[in-house]
């Protein structure tokens, strides 16, 4: 069994593991697909960065995983169209 050669105060433990800590991730939520996503990355979800499309989500799926991704894609942007700020004309009838 391997012996420590000095002792090791508190302090030096301490300092050492004050660097092992897990780091909170900050996210933010992709404007397409409203799944969480790291900042300035590609989607994985929707493959959408800025507005465009960089990946083909649905290239490499199987036919039954297509039809079920492109539901739930469908079903996002129902939503997004639904949760849009109202226009002027719409706000004035409410
Ligand atoms: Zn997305």
């Amino acid at each position: 069994m391997a012996v420590p050669r000095h002792k090791h105060t508190r302090a030096k433990v301490g300092k050492t593991r004050m660097h092992k800590h897990i780091k909170r991730v900050f996210l933010n939520i992709c404007p397409k697909c409203k799944k969480p996503i790291l900042s300035h990355t590609v989607c994985k979800n929707c493959g959408f960065y800025k507005g465009k499309e960089i990946i083909n989500v649905l290239a490499d799926l199987t036919k039954k995983e297509k039809k079920i991704k492109e539901k739930e894609i469908k079903a996002a942007e129902k939503e997004q169209k639904e949760e849009s700020p109202l226009t002027m004309e719409e706000l004035s009838k409410k």
